[in-house]
């Protein structure tokens, strides 16, 4: 289907596309990869009658490292983040921009678009919510940072104003005894995840100093597993302290049950994730190197 008529205002500069935005009013929206918005306006679940274009505004899309923080510009491609050098050191980048959908829509979308989005099959909030992340917005009044853990208020919805954009997406590193990992669940590579988990430890030798799980697709927003992650913190990381994390999982999950499965089949997925993730985490933080790659149905 085609999506309905609209016009189109190429912007050349980022305060310029929020003039115009409140020039325009609430019909306007921004366009960045058109991943998420294109289908969306061709399925005509989306009809906005103008869109501010910011794929020609030049100093958008750069992976920059300053002092212990890796700063992305909003339209920073995924395939960009999956090919960089940050991701090779910083491995769950890499696990979460390397297996979103397909090359095509690796090539166009964008991580300001994915986080402004707020679609809760999306991967990118589950995976940075596991680290210390700030968006820095832009609108006409002026800039603003806000943590991720405060951006997303529900499924796509966000606390960015409708003049406000995405300028930056700003990653702290995280310690050197610290790893992360990220796996999927999906039926193919252009879908969507069915359920998705997130894990960052800090280890001491063999003791868990401190966790982060963050579960992707079992909400109307990313879950942090608090539950799961106190399973393990402050101790040695084995069978018994997985499996308790895991039965944390299957409580802290609300999926919805839907064409990818049943709200119990994606708990007990989850908790699966939530396994395997950690045992990649662990053995990251201890320096080895493990490549990684969602697990296909
Ligand atoms: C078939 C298919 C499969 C997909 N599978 C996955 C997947 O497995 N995992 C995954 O995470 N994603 C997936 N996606 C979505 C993809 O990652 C998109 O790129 C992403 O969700 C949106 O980014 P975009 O740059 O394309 O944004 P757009 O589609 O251009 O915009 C999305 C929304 O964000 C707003 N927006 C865009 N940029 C900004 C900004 N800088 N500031 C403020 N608002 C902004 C737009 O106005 C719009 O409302 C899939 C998409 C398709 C079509």
């Amino acid at each position: 289907m085609y999506p309905r008529p609209f016009h189109y205002h190429r912007a050349s500069s980022l305060i310029e596309a929020t003039a115009m935005l409140t020039q325009l009013g609430e019909e306007a929206k921004l366009l960045a990869g058109g991943q998420s918005l294109i289908p969306l306006m061709k399925l005509r679940f989306a009809n906005p009658r103008h869109l501010v274009d910011l794929n020609f505004v030049s100093g958008t899309s750069y992976i920059q490292e300053e002092n212990g923080t890796v700063k992305f510009g909003a339209l920073t491609r995924h395939s960009e983040i999956e090919n960089s050098r940050i991701a090779e050191h910083f491995p769950i980048l890499h696990d979460c921009a390397a297996g979103i959908a397909d090359v095509q829509i690796r090539n166009r979308g964008t991580i300001g678009g994915s986080l402004a989005e707020a679609d809760p099959s999306g991967d990118w909030a589950t995976v940075l919510l596991t680290q210390e992340t700030d968006i820095r917005c832009l609108s006409p009044r002026g800039e603003r940072t806000i943590a991720l853990a405060d951006f997303i208020t529900d499924a796509y919805t966000t606390l960015l104003e409708h003049d406000e954009l995405v300028r930056e997406v700003m990653v702290k590193k995280p310690d050197k005894s610290s790893g992360g990992a990220y796996l999927a669940f999906k039926r193919s590579a252009p879908v969507y995840p069915t359920a998705s988990a997130a894990v960052q430890l800090t280890v001491e030798g063999d003791v868990c100093k401190d966790a982060t799980i963050v579960l992707g697709c079992v909400g109307l927003v990313p879950v942090r597993a608090e539950g799961a992650a106190d399973a393990l913190r402050g101790r040695k990381i084995d069978d018994k302290a997985v499996a308790t994390a895991m039965d944390a999982v299957r409580t802290a999950t609300d999926p919805q049950t839907d064409m990818r499965g049943s709200a119990e089949y994606k708990r007990t997925l989850a908790a699966a994730l939530v396994k395997r993730a950690i045992e990649v985490a662990m053995r990251r933080a201890r320096g080895e190197k493990v490549e990684v790659s969602h697990i296909y149905a």
